[in-house]
């Protein structure tokens, strides 16, 4: 079989094989069985129609995703980026509330949304980049499948917020090609106050070694962009530095080998700022502190993982 026959062949078998997990729904790790294809919503707030915010380049994920990849003088390429509606995480502070949360976004035939990948391809994105597609994983695929079809060859990200489901993980073998999930918490009273997800933790490092398994070794084009591998995030929160110190010890417990190195990428970031709920949590009302960035960033340093993106924090006049 061919490359593109073996991804024809996996995404008909992932489609399969989610459409049993859709409704009841089962698609995500609280499994609250909401009937989507009856129009019932589950705690994501969605139904089983597909529900998009917008689709465009996207410049700002890390370089070999969306921008000069890893080669010297190559220019932004750009991601080509699917931003879904709703989310299975209830973040108070999270940075993209409008769509997330609010619902923005219109619903969109399977077919339009097939179109819409085209143009990015045309356009000259590197990637389909899939934000919080956890919940919509079924419509989205079966859209991809349709852009498959018409000529789309680009490799699938899957950028989500690392509360996935194990089943529906595996079910996305040979369908993803580049995973780039959060590693939220540590600490399950945090994921629990702040994100209505007590399980977190352990939810998430279940996620975090099959999307492992599925894609081990990284793999780039000729001008330095990834093709495969995973890139695990990481926010520092105001108020929460020993969540972070505490994420970064459990990556490397869990992943690092006998030389200590953690064979995935790890991208550690500061740009948090309060918005959405987060007024309502005194400890996150404020911008995190270059100190508390600092020491995340010092055990970062005690680490080797195989790619490390870190961000320039405003009252930080050195660049990383
Ligand atoms: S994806 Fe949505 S509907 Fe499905 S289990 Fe998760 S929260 Fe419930």
């Amino acid at each position: 079989m061919t490359a593109t026959e073996e991804k024809f062949s996996a995404l008909r078998k992932a489609i399969s094989k989610l459409e049993a997990l859709l409704s009841p729904c089962k698609l995500c790790p609280r499994h609250c069985l909401a009937k989507r294809s009856e129009g019932e919503r589950g705690v994501c707030e969605l139904d089983g129609r597909l529900k998009v915010f917008c689709c465009n380049l996207h410049f700002g994920e890390e370089p070999p995703l969306s921008g000069t990849g890893l080669k010297e003088g190559v220019p932004a390429k750009g991601s080509g980026t699917v931003f879904f509606s709703g989310c299975n995480l209830r973040c108070v502070y999270c940075q993209n509330f409008a769509f997330s949360h609010l619902g923005n976004g219109r619903y969109m035939t399977e077919e339009e949304l097939a179109g819409e990948m085209l143009k990015l391809q045309k356009r000259g994105a590197k990637n389909i980049n899939f934000v919080t597609p956890t919940p919509q994983i079924l419509p989205a695929l079966k859209a991809l499948l349709l852009a498959y079809e018409k000529g789309l060859r680009l490799p699938l990200l899957y950028n989500c917020g690392g509360y996935e489901d194990l089943e529906v993980l595996k079910a996305l073998e040979g369908v993803v090609d580049i995973y780039l999930p959060d590693a939220k918490y540590q600490d399950s009273s945090l994921a629990a106050k702040y994100s209505a997800a007590p399980d977190y933790p352990e939810k998430n490092i279940t996620a975090l070694r099959e999307m492992w398994r599925q894609t081990q070794n990284f793999a780039y084009d000729e001008d330095g962009y990834m093709t495969k591998g995973m890139i695990v995030r990481h926010l520092v929160l105001p108020g929460a530095v020993e969540n972070s110190l505490s994420v970064l010890d459990k990556l490397k417990e869990e992943f690092a080998d006998d030389t200590g190195k953690a064979p995935f990428g790890l991208s550690l970031m500061c740009q948090y700022f309060p918005t959405f709920k987060a007024k309502s949590y005194p400890e996150l009302k404020d911008r995190l502190t270059f100190d508390e960035y600092l020491k995340a960033l010092e055990k970062l340093d005690e680490m080797d993982f195989e790619l490390e993106f870190v961000q320039q924090h405003d009252d930080c006049a050195e660049d990383f």
